[in-house]
């Protein structure tokens, strides 16, 4: 699922292509362009994590990090920095950074660090089913040890069905699990399971969603039921 991340950061470029891509994933993201703001925002909100830029206007990365903790606060942060030195990095997590991204970066690899972060932070909630491990909290997936890519709808419609195997989900119910009340027809559903099965299925071996003609889907490593 989406984590609520606070993003502080002055070059605008910069933040605007983290928040598009963030947003782009399921995240919300709040910005801000400054140390002072952010440390505002940061002390206003409850944010899962902060990325937060090392140089910045009225009050740098390091200050506002280091005002956090002073203060109690535990929220994890992701340091930015152009600086890649050892002395940087040494003061950053002196100051309660937990982790740092130098620049130019990936955004998958900054999504990931995030993720990674909050996951830690927050203990993990793993479900499993064969070689497929979905980290309910942090919403990342992984088969045969390889990340999956999925869709916030793809995460929720896999999330269910992992929540119930080997058992099946009948098709009303996974639809409402996934879209909530406004679930689409079942049209909607069927075009979701094959998407999902394009990621964790077909690249590998062994099928785990499993077709239950007339009632549902379920997930499982045996084809016993079908
Ligand atoms: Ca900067």
């Amino acid at each position: 699922m989406g984590l609520k991340v606070l993003l502080i950061e002055d070059q605008r470029d910069l933040a605007e292509s983290v928040w598009d891509f963030l947003e782009r994933r399921g995240h919300v993201v709040d910005h801000a362009l400054d140390g002072a703001q952010g440390l505002r925002m940061a002390r206003e909100g409850d944010f899962d994590v902060i990325v937060l830029d090392l140089g910045l206007p009225r009050m740098d990365g390091l200050d506002v990090c280091a005002r956090l903790r002073a203060e109690g606060r535990d929220v994890p942060v992701l340091m930015l920095t152009a600086r890649d030195t050892l002395d940087d990095r040494l003061t950053g997590f002196g100051r309660g950074a937990d982790d740092y991204l130098v620049k130019p970066f990936a955004m998958l690899e900054l999504e990931a660090r995030v993720r990674n972060l909050h996951r830690r932070h927050r203990g993990s909630e793993v479900l499993q089913c064969a070689d497929l491990v979905l980290d309910a909290r942090s919403g990342e997936a992984t088969r045969a040890g390889r990340l999956l890519l999925l869709s916030a709808l793809q995460s929720r419609l896999l999330e269910t069905l992992l929540r119930a195997s080997p058992a099946v989900v009948d098709s009303a119910r996974l639809a409402e699990r996934v879209w909530g009340e406004e679930a689409p027809g079942i049209d909607a559903l069927h075009s979701l399971v094959r998407a999902l099965r394009a990621v964790i299925d077909r690249p590998f071996d062994q099928p785990l969603i499993r077709t239950v003609h007339g009632i549902g889907y379920r997930l499982g490593a045996d084809s016993a039921a079908d």
